[in-house]
């Protein structure tokens, strides 16, 4: 038994004590070496951040190819108790076997801890290649609704007894649906809405972001995505009216200059959004998307900063949440020493940022930011800026060096 405390959940607040106890599975492929570097570098940020008085008390669980070799399941009994005391993961990317019948273990975390939320953080980190001519101003928080909308999977296939059902009584309220369509449903709920709203907005006011746009689809889906509109802005005007200014209010009340230490609320239309955060990225800042659209934009939101490998990326409820690079297991890099920990060491920083230590968080930013500058980088970066590689450890160790100074 790790020895370090429990983190408590009470009334969608976190208590961390000074040692949490964090849970980690290494993962698959490339797994184990970014893991031991996040890890590595995470210790030396929260040392230097906090003079020792904090530290985290890692302790590992098995899931993925270990898992199945040691328990012939990928995530077993023994790992989903802890997961159910503990309540975080950082976790190393897993295989998804295609084709076989298992549900992604990461969908089944997921709904174990009830992970709401969707989070990508998208940073762009000078030294990147960029299809952008000014990536710098690249710096958004995509809060994806994780729950709800057309991935609650109900649909049926043309041809089905079921679908033809459905027809039946669509013919009832006097709508036809072609006898060759597939059909699917959209729902979109009031409560799920508002608890996503919630989250994005205390991100930005706890974080001192400047503004949160809903991305939303409203004008054609004016009951789904319409409300999901309506819904954010109630749960603005009702609990965050005190930090919240919408763009109708900044014109009405404010001669259009936003007062300070307030934050920006307002909407785009989805086809609107994607070429918005290409044209002006500089406009945009915490964004906050039903599911399907938050799909689609954090992608495209990654690929402005020119490296999706470095992204790291968050599922948050209000009791834990799992913390993991957005890359895959590359396994052609697997035990090589050659793959790049930046989106594993960002998973983790999002994980200090959602316990509070942001003082540890800033300093992985730092960094980073100073790896780039002097071209201490994998093979990945290294290939692009014609310089000589470092090997995964090599990198992380100097990362720990610079935090560490
Ligand atoms: P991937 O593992 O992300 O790798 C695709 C390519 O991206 C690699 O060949 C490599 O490109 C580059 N890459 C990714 N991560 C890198 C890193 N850290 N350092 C250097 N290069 C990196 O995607 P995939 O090949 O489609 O998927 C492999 C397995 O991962 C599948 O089983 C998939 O299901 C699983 N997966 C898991 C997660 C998860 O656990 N969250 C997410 C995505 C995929 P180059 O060849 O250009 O060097």
């Amino acid at each position: 038994m790790a020895d370090g405390e429990k983190i408590a959940f009470a009334d969608g607040r976190w208590n961390v004590p000074d040692n949490p106890v964090m849970l980690y599975a290494k993962g698959d492929g490339i797994g184990p070496e970014i893991t031991a570097v996040a890890l590595a570098v995470t210790d030396a940020a929260v040392n230097k951040a906090y003079g020792g008085s904090r530290r985290m008390e890692w302790k590992e669980v098995l899931a993925g190819d270990a898992a199945v070799e040691k328990y012939g399941s990928g995530l077993p009994d023994e790992t989903k108790a802890l997961l159910e005391e503990y309540r975080l993961l950082l976790k190393g990317p897993l295989t998804t076997p295609v084709g076989s019948g298992f549900r992604s273990l990461n969908v089944t975390i997921r709904m174990m801890l009830d992970l709401y939320a969707n989070i990508r953080p998208v940073k762009y980190i000078p030294g990147l290649e960029s299809p952008l001519k000014k990536p710098e101003s690249v710096d958004m928080v995509i809060f994806r609704e994780n729950t709800d909308d057309i991935y609650t999977g109900i649909e049926w296939k043309y041809d089905s007894p079921e679908a033809g059902k459905v027809r039946e009584f669509m013919k009832g309220m006097g709508i036809n649906i072609d006898a060759d369509a597939g059909i699917g449903l959209k729902p979109m709920g009031r409560a799920k809405t508002e608890r996503i709203t919630r989250m994005a907005l205390k991100y930005a006011i706890d974080n001192k972001r400047r503004s949160v746009t809903i991305m939303h689809k409203g004008n054609i889906m004016k009951y789904t995505e319409g409300a999901f509109r309506e819904w954010a802005y109630e749960v603005a005007a009702r609990e965050f009216a005190d930090s919240v200014v919408t763009e109708a209010d900044l014109s009405a009340k404010y001669n259009g200059v936003m007062p300070a230490g307030k934050v920006l609320l307002n909407d785009r239309i989805a086809d609107n959004m994607f070429q918005q955060v290409i044209a002006k990225p500089e406009l945009y800042d915490v964004v906050l998307a039903p599911n399907l659209n938050g799909d689609y934009i954090s992608d495209a939101c990654g690929a402005l900063i020119g490296d999706i490998g470095v992204l790291g990326s968050a599922n948050v409820g209000d009791t834990g949440g799992m913390f993991e690079a957005a890359h895959g297991t590359a396994p052609k890099y697997a035990g090589k020493n050659v793959a790049n920990p930046m989106g594993m060491i960002k998973a983790a920083e999002l994980m200090l940022t959602f316990i509070g230590w942001k003082e540890a968080a800033a300093l992985i930013d730092m960094a980073f930011e100073r790896a780039m500058k002097e071209k201490k980088v994998t093979q990945d970066i290294a290939r692009l800026m014609g310089v000589q590689a470092l090997g995964t450890k090599e990198f992380g160790n100097a990362l720990v060096g610079y935090i560490s100074e």
